[in-house]
């Protein structure tokens, strides 16, 4: 057997992969010229300065040209973007938002900052939310979803819309891993009453901070429109939606992009399809392969082929033992994989695990449920199990041939030393 590079023996690469920013790598001068220009017209703000260049309606007239969605609002993140959704949903204190237990911490941190109270749901073997576990942690105080495709594979939205038409709550997308994903030829995030997409650094498309909210519902659009802009619906006229301030203002935030992130998420945009195209070329290629050559490795289950975009492959080693062998194995080999979120639940976070807020009285989490929220180490038994033993590659869009058949020789040699160690 070929000597490992972690055992001194010679990488299967000679150097390094791409940084995993797939955005960020393909940026220049594109994104330099659209934020140039804005800096040029000095008029870094969206909705007025001595010569607008308008960025941020450019990018959501596009989002909502190519995704077919009638409402896009430019945020500052994805954060903003979740709490800005919870609150055009009128959630708050005293509701409960269903969350994945995989997931990135924003997406329980936005419920809390919201007022409301995350509640756990399980993962399967697609490591997305188990629409099977739904029924678990469903009560009369809960109001909403938050589905959440983790790393470019879609989550089962069908199932999740019909839970939630039978209990009547909301479904809000957060796509901020997974920008063009598509389930059943829908995009994500256009399939429940609101989605949110993320432009920070480690997404596919970047301004180094950003993000959309995106939904077919003018009350919910306006709702969002006057919590992110100081209780102000500037853009009435743009939309046709007449609505008095009197009746309908109440106190909001300022989560409004710059017409900088604008520019720069806009020359981004006007790359996806490539990135897309070559995420999805080298995946296919990369997981043909190592199907034919490892018939005994397991990868994340994908429901919809045609929807994942390819940004990332799942592999289930046996063990969390061999999975964290497997990553520095390979790793070593200058082939960069990783295990998400240190190999836990979202909720094992310290944060969210003792319900730990900056508000007096640990507000929001002081609301007297009917039914008591806590958290325990077991809730989830799956999501701990998978997600301590499914290492991920990041797909770079950026890719050559050589680089892929590094890579494929790299994991049939760390596999064969792995699994027989
Ligand atoms: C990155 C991420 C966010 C937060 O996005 P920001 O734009 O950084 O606020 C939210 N949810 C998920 C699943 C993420 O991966």
């Amino acid at each position: 057997m070929e000597k490992l590079a972690i055992h001194g023996g010679k990488p299967a690469r000679s150097k390094p992969l791409p940084p995993n920013y797939p955005g960020a790598v393909l940026m220049g001068a594109e994104e330099a010229d659209a934020a140039a220009q804005v800096i040029h017209a000095q008029s870094p703000f969206r909705y007025y300065g001595p010569e607008p260049v308008f960025t941020v309606k450019a990018l959501e007239d596009q989002i909502s040209r190519d995704m077919n969605v009638p409402y896009v609002l430019g945020v500052t993140s994805c954060t903003a973007g979740l709490i800005i959704a919870l609150k055009a949903l009128g959630i708050g204190y005293g509701d409960k938002v269903i969350v994945p237990a995989n997931t990135f911490i924003a997406t329980a941190g936005a419920v809390i900052c919201s007022n409301a109270v995350p509640v756990f749901v399980d993962v399967d073997d697609t490591l997305n939310m188990d629409p099977d576990d739904l029924e678990r942690v469903m009560d009369d105080e809960v109001k909403a979803i938050i589905a959440v495709p983790i790393l470019g594979n879609p989550c089962d939205m069908q199932r999740i819309m019909s839970f939630a038409e039978k209990h009547n709550i909301y479904v809000i997308e957060d796509v901020a891993q997974s920008c063009g994903i598509k389930h059943h030829g829908r995009y994500a995030g256009t399939i429940g009453h609101v989605g949110v997409l993320s432009f920070q650094m480690n997404k596919i498309l970047t301004a180094g901070e950003g993000g959309a909210i995106i939904t077919h519902s003018a009350q919910i659009f306006e709702r969002a429109a006057r919590y992110h802009d100081q209780g102000l619906f500037r853009d009435k006229q743009r939309y046709n939606l007449e609505s008095s301030d009197e009746e309908n203002a109440f106190a909001g935030q300022n989560y409004r992009m710059s017409e900088i992130t604008g520019a720069v998420a806009l020359a981004q945009w006007g790359k996806l399809n490539e990135i897309l195209t070559n995420m999805k070329t080298h995946y296919t290629n990369i997981q043909q392969a190592l199907s034919l050559e490892i018939p005994t490795l397991q990868f994340r289950r994908v429901i919809d082929t045609e929807g994942d975009i390819g940004s990332n492959l799942g592999m289930i080693l046996p063990t969390k033992q061999m999975a964290e062998l497997f990553t520095d194995a390979l790793n070593a080999e200058n082939i960069n994989t990783a295990i998400l979120y240190n190999g836990k639940p979202v909720y094992m976070n310290p944060q969210i695990f003792h319900q730990r807020t900056a508000e007096k009285h640990n507000f929001p989490f002081d609301f007297k449920f009917k039914h008591a929220v806590e958290y325990t180490e077991e809730m989830c038994p799956r999501a701990a199990d998978l997600i301590a033993r499914t290492v991920y590659l990041p797909i770079s869009p950026i890719l050559t041939e050589a680089d892929t058949s590094e890579i494929i020789a790299g994991i049939i040699k760390v596999y064969a030393a792995v699994s027989s160690a």
